[in-house]
């Protein structure tokens, strides 16, 4: 083990002997602060292409603090649907560009400026805000005012740190109470050999405890690398139910080692996950991620 890695290890706040102490709810309405555990709510499990499932977007809500982790094109709606404004949510978090994760953006900072004439809060580094509204946001947004609005005239930048203690490529920063690090990873193009060589994309890992995975390719790097470092109590993992392109597949996730695979709860899957359900549960995954429902974390 690298030298950074046991200076790390030395440093945790949390044992590593104390096991997954989760349990799953479905809350009546949710609510954007509870009594202060770590809890995660999946407004979504589903791909890019589904439609019997929200889009696999997490709200993260500890104590009086909460954050979003990606708005897709139907994430205002299902936050409707769930009983929350979209006054109320005021912390994002993007892990990457595709309109499953970035499609409700638009809405977000134009409500957000021209109805609640405030600014919206998102974690984000100076590389990808440049990214996100050059390539995303700039145009539906950037002609609405006499002078050109930016970036920043629409959110308020909460800027991570860089760690330069961990396997690879990782952001950090604190929402009140939430810590995140944000590892790169190996999403898309198709032809990228790592996440060296591929498009701004990130996972969450959320208070050294849980790996939210978000979208990527097949890399066990990035759960072994960082699994040896924080012992993660759940990974929730993006799960493709057929092999190619720019997700992991349920194959491929099938040949980690066993250990891995009894904590990962696999999300972001298509309408025809059922056909698949039991052969994950046999290949030794923890579950399949429920949509509309908190995992609680004591
Ligand atoms: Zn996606
Ligand atoms: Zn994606």
């Amino acid at each position: 083990m690298k030298q950074a890695d046991q200076a790390y290890k030395r440093t945790r706040r949390k044992s590593t002997l104390t096991g997954i102490s989760m349990h799953i709810e479905k809350p009546e309405g949710i609510d954007l602060s509870n009594t202060g555990k770590l809890e995660l709510y999946f407004i979504g499990t589903g791909s890019a292409f589904t439609k019997t499932r929200n889009q696999n977007n997490l709200l993260i809500i500890k104590g009086g603090h909460h954050l979003l982790v990606d708005c897709g094109t139907r994430c205002t709606q299902a936050l409707y649907d769930a009983g929350i404004t979209l006054a109320s949510v005021r912390n994002f978090l993007i892990t990457h560009s595709h309109a499953d994760h970035i499609g409700g953006l638009e809405e977000v900072q134009l409500f957000n400026r021209y109805v609640l004439g405030k600014k919206p809060g998102m974690v984000i580094n100076e590389e990808y805000a440049s990214i996100i509204w050059n390539q995303s946001l700039r145009g539906g947004s950037e002609q609405s005012e006499s002078i050109p609005l930016s970036f920043a005239d629409l959110w308020q930048e909460i800027r991570p740190m860089e760690r330069k203690d961990m396997p690879r490529e990782t952001w950090e920063a604190t929402v009140g109470n939430i810590n995140v690090k944000l590892p790169r990873t190996m999403h898309f193009p198709d032809s990228a050999t790592s996440w060296e060589d591929s498009a701004w994309s990130c996972a969450v890992i959320i208070d050294d405890r849980v790996l939210f995975t978000s979208d990527t390719r097949y890399d066990p790097a990035l759960l072994m690398d960082y699994d040896s470092l924080m012992d993660f109590e759940i990974i929730f993992h993006d799960c493709q139910l057929f092999t190619g392109g720019i997700h992991a597949s349920l194959d491929e996730l099938s040949a980690l080692p066993p250990n891995l695979k009894s904590k990962i709860i696999l999300m972001h899957y298509g309408d025809n996950w059922l056909d698949f359900r039991q052969q994950a549960l046999d290949s030794g995954f923890h579950s399949w991620a429920k949509q509309g429902h908190s995992y609680i974390f004591e």
